[in-house]
């Protein structure tokens, strides 16, 4: 399986790592304990999540307040967009490249 992997010491970082990786700004190798840093693209994921989150929720809270959504329409909606977001990271991670700061 393909990870990503830290120029420094060639160390694979799981997605168990991948989840660790909070701050895309500085990234600490778990096996050198060098600081990284993500792509540019990633770094405007990583700004962009919120508010593609509150949009998400807002299409379905609009659909309520029209009437044309119950809830479980809304939890429907909630569950399919997230699963498809969450499957998207989940296949470009292997693809992440990281740098030395
Ligand atoms: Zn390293």
């Amino acid at each position: 399986m393909k990870y990503p992997r830290c120029p420094s010491c060639n160390g694979i970082f799981t997605y168990i790592e991948g989840f660790k990786m909070v701050n895309p700004w500085k990234v600490k190798c778990p096996h050198c304990g060098i600081l990284l840093e993500t792509t540019l693209l990633v770094k405007i994921f990583g700004v962009l999540a919120p508010f593609l989150g509150l949009a998400v929720a807002g299409v379905a809270i609009y659909f309520e307040e029209i009437g044309r959504w119950q809830t479980i329409n809304s939890v429907i909606f909630l569950a399919a967009t997230f699963s498809i977001i969450g499957i998207v990271c989940f296949a470009c991670y292997p693809y992440m490249k990281f740098t030395k700061k």
